[in-house]
């Protein structure tokens, strides 16, 4: 019997991460050394959120820096992991007849690599990126999930990254430590149970949830990459959440893992 590997989602917060060493860096480290080694790596970022599904099959990917305003710094961090071309193409695959672009020119981008450097400092481990289709709704995000799941069996790390509470309106730049909005540990708090019940389909409407969901969820990109990570969830996994905390009082750093 060959290793399963879990399916983990990370809150990545600010690309400042990359840079620092804080309480969820040195979580994300800690994660990369309690699970085996991954053969390779499948990435699902709020940041590529776009009209489609297409896979990366660069064979280097390049290291995005997609954003603007930060120090000098961020924007020389590299993160030089390798891709696999096979493994995108074995995407392509499991999704038949789904329409899946191989992306020969895209790189990796923060939600990836501001993340990865931390929890793989090595970056010696291939890594592949799947868009999130911009256009579908919330059950084709978590039935792609399922139809991924043959990947965990052969030694691949499934990364969902997103933010669970994700509101950049009310998030107090350059206070991390603000007391978190009321809203946001509600909602938080009500997400987490329902994973914890498996219930699946309610998290797919969690717009039901009223205000506490609007002020949570302005845009859906950074919450949809959950949705994957729950669809990977097998019966027998273990529901853990290795790294928690609410930043600058609206970003929701939460991980949640399976298996
Ligand atoms: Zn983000």
């Amino acid at each position: 019997m060959g290793m399963v590997m879990p399916a983990v989602f990370f809150g990545h917060g600010n690309p400042m991460n990359a840079l620092q060493t804080n309480a969820y860096t040195e979580s994300w480290r800690r994660f990369g050394q309690s699970i085996p080694c991954p053969k390779a790596i499948l990435a699902l970022s709020a940041h590529w959120y776009i009209h489609g599904s297409a896979v990366t099959g660069t064979t280097l990917p390049e290291t995005i820096h997609d954003f603007g305003g930060f120090p000098r710094q961020l924007y020389e961090v590299t993160y030089p992991a390798p891709g696999s071309p096979e493994l995108a193409r074995q995407i392509q695959k499991l999704l038949s007849p789904l329409d899946v672009c191989f992306d020969e020119h895209r790189g990796l981008d923060h939600g990836v690599w501001s993340v990865l450097c931390h929890v793989f400092p090595d970056a010696d481990i291939p890594v592949v990126q799947l868009s999130i289709d911009e256009s579908r709704n919330a059950e084709f995000h978590y039935e792609i999930g399922r139809r991924l799941q043959p990947l965990r069996d052969e030694g691949v790390l499934i990364v969902g990254s997103g933010n669970l509470v994700h509101n950049l309106h009310t998030y107090a730049w350059g206070h991390e430590k603000a007391e978190p909005f009321d809203w946001a540990v509600r909602f938080e708090g009500e997400i987490r149970k329902l994973i914890l019940e498996g219930q699946d389909r309610k998290l797919f409407d969690y717009r039901m949830m009223g205000d506490d969901a609007r002020l949570s969820v302005p845009t859906p990109d950074h919450f949809l990459p959950l949705l994957y990570i729950l669809g990977l969830r097998r019966e027998n996994d273990r529901v853990s959440f290795p790294v928690e905390g609410i930043e600058g009082g609206s970003l929701s750093m939460l991980s949640v893992c399976m298996g």
